[in-house]
């Protein structure tokens, strides 16, 4: 914590530092889902993160960002910001992202998905994937809590950014139980501790 006191930039090597600058992120212009995107970046479960914000100009956001994380891989392409700890990374993102030709399953992995759902769900068209998303919450909401209950993503609620290939996906599970795990033992400020409480109340039955 000593990087915090010398300087506002955080140390990002050091998780409790990324963490400190959830305090400051102009949560009010992002999606809610951002959180579970954020969080999951912060702890290095997704190597890259896209953002679309809710309001405010992107070119704002964009330098909003750049101040709280100077060293990292940060760009913007039409809507969408993309962050990720490496720099080239960040940028092979926002391309692959842009791309007209099949793209989803390289994509996908550079996210932070399973290879396993990553490939699945590159199968279906794009406007298929809420579908997909709500049959899965369906099946599992006679037993909720359940680890990859995904039906409160885009209120923040949630422990992995993703759709996972199945209900029953072993990598996701891993994924999303140790994502809950560190959420858990992490103290942060008091905007974090508001989230972290959201998440232990919908998912803190399933800590071992
Ligand atoms: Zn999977």
């Amino acid at each position: 914590m000593n990087s915090l006191v010398s300087s506002q930039q955080p140390n990002l090597e050091c998780v409790e530092s990324m963490i400190h600058v959830w305090e400051r992120i102009p949560w009010e212009t992002l999606p809610p889902s951002a959180k579970v995107d954020l969080g999951l970046w912060i702890f290095r479960f997704k190597p890259s993160i896209r953002i679309i914000p809710l309001i405010g100009d992107l070119k704002d956001t964009h330098d909003t960002f750049k101040a709280l994380f100077p060293n990292v891989g940060l760009t913007i392409h039409k809507d969408s910001l993309y962050m990720s700890l490496d720099k080239t990374l960040c940028l092979l993102v926002k391309t692959l992202d842009w791309l007209s030709s099949p793209h989803g399953e390289k994509l996908g992995t550079l996210l932070g998905y399973p290879p396993c759902c990553s490939k699945h769900i590159s199968q279906f068209p794009e406007a298929m994937i809420d579908s997909i998303s709500a049959l899965q919450n369906k099946a599992i909401s006679g037993f909720r809590p359940h680890i990859l209950d995904t039906s409160e993503y885009s209120e923040g609620i949630c422990l992995v950014s993703h759709v996972p290939c199945s209900i029953y996906c072993s990598a996701s599970s891993i994924l999303a139980r140790t994502f809950l795990k560190k959420v858990c033992s992490t103290k942060g400020g008091s905007q974090f501790q508001s989230w972290k409480t959201s998440m232990l109340k919908k998912y803190g039955d399933l800590l071992e």
